[in-house]
């Protein structure tokens, strides 16, 4: 049987469109939160019965900072960051190896601030942003039915359904809205990337009585060596630290094809120090302070998606741009895309008739930066694991320069000069 569910948020807007948001993870609810302040009518479906993250650090560079701010969600964020500022913390790269040699320091410049927080605390300060009627919790997309000229309509798996003017799909990496927007329902079009990645928290306390060398408490750092990295970054003010662990076997790239509910496994202490015991002792040192910790195996889209947008469904964050995590950039371009989202809905030109026009724009300028972000992210996982390697100072010197140089502000008035020749389908023509 198909119930239509009613729409709950308040109305605060004149806009007389609403937007329906498939997911409930970090990028789902920045969406969300932005939305909402635009004024626009949005609700939230998630599949869980709440909002969950896992028990881990996320680190947010300066353009997700920037970006952040732009919407006025930064200071909200950082609120809920346990004491932790964004701050000018190089990124110090250290050999994994005997010796442990300084190999690069990153150069900051003055605006370079960053921030690392734990995942759930940021969840909770943008959950607490939100209207609680508008969120549906158990509510898991089976697909999204599209017609030409209707509005879509989301499936839900207990047989309801919601008709919306705008369907935003932030279902994560293994996104069903992207399947049901490509046609190819069950294909997921991501590949293993062959790398693992061993995921702990550690008290900074326990990692200073370790007496590990370098000085993990400040900036972050990423212990370099072949064929693996790993990579800390000090979150709660500087009494947790943030650890992962990656390992890579390049032979299994794109080789395996995964069930889904097998990309994290739990893992043992001694499957982690096997894959390091060539290491140097710093190394060793640390990951003996594991007690127990789950394995990723780390997925992206691949190729990058020719679309972000179809008819008057669009996808944002991993279910657009799922990526490597080697530049700790996931998130960062979520945030991008959901302030674009919302600067283009919220445009006094866009209404329920042309709204398609909004989301067209919004691939068309958000869909090379997120891709260029997603390849990117891949070759700065080789150039980490590329020990012995005469080129990795040069590659590391530039690591984040387009991610990070980034002009929004120019960005998003490309933006809005596409839609200012909004003009019925003129749009359509002029910049497909
Ligand atoms: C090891 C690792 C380290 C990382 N470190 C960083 C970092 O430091 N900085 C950074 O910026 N990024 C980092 N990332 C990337 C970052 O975690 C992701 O980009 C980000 O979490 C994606 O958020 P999302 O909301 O798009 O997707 P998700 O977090 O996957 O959320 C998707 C949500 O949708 C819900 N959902 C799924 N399917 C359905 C459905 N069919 N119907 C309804 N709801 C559904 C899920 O329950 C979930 O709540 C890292 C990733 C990994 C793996």
């Amino acid at each position: 049987m198909t119930i239509e569910l009613q729409a709950t948020t308040e109305p605060q807007t004149h806009k007389a469109f609403h937007v329906a948001i498939v997911g409930g993870g970090l990028c789902g609810l920045v969406c969300a939160v932005y939305l909402v302040r635009a004024g626009i009518k949005m609700d939230v479906f998630e599949s869980a019965s709440k909002f969950g993250e896992v028990g881990a650090g996320i680190w947010l560079g300066p353009n997700a900072l920037r970006a952040l701010d732009e919407m006025g969600l930064k200071d909200a964020i950082v609120a809920h960051a346990d004491g932790a500022v964004p701050a000018l913390a190089p990124f110090t790269f250290v050999s994994a190896e005997q010796g442990h040699q300084l190999i690069h320091s990153y150069q900051l410049n003055a605006e370079d601030e960053t921030l690392g927080i734990h995942r759930a605390a940021c969840l909770e300060a943008l959950a607490e942003l939100l209207d609680p009627s508008a969120i549906h919790f158990n509510k898991r997309c089976t697909y999204i039915s599209q017609e030409n000229s209707s509005r879509p309509v989301i499936h839900f798996k207990d047989g309801t359904s919601f008709a919306a003017d705008v369907v935003i799909g932030t279902d994560g990496i293994k996104s069903m809205v992207r399947q049901a927007i490509s046609g190819e329902t069950g294909r997921l079009g991501v590949r293993f990337t062959g790398t693992v990645a061993y995921r702990a928290l550690f008290h900074l306390d326990d990692v200073r009585r370790m007496g590990i060398q370098a000085d993990l408490s400040c900036n972050p750092h990423c212990f370099v060596g072949a064929a693996k990295h790993i990579i800390t970054v000090p979150i709660k003010g500087g009494k947790i630290l943030n650890v992962v662990i990656f390992y890579t076997d390049r032979s299994l790239l794109g080789s395996v094809e995964m069930p889904p509910n097998e990309w994290v496994t739990p893992a043992s202490k001694e499957e982690v120090l096997e894959n390091f015991s060539d290491c140097g002792p710093d190394v060793k040192k640390l990951l003996s302070l594991i007690e127990t910790c789950n394995k990723w195996c780390i997925h992206a889209i691949d190729p990058p998606l020719d679309y972000f947008v179809k008819g008057q469904v669009a996808l944002a964050g991993d279910s657009a741009h799922g990526m490597c995590p080697h530049l700790g950039s996931g998130f960062g371009q979520g945030i991008e895309d959901a302030l674009l989202l919302g600067r283009l809905l919220r445009h006094p030109s866009i209404d329920s008739f042309n709204v398609q026009e909004a989301l067209r724009v919004y691939d068309r300028v958000r869909r090379p930066r997120a891709n260029m972000v997603l390849t990117r992210s891949a070759w700065a996982g080789e150039v980490y694991e590329s020990l012995p390697c005469k080129t990795l100072h040069s590659s590391l010197a530039v690591l984040w320069e387009p991610v990070w140089r980034h002009d929004l502000q120019e960005h998003l008035a490309t933006a809005m000069d596409m839609l200012r020749v909004l003009d019925g389908t003129r749009l359509v023509e002029q910049f497909t």
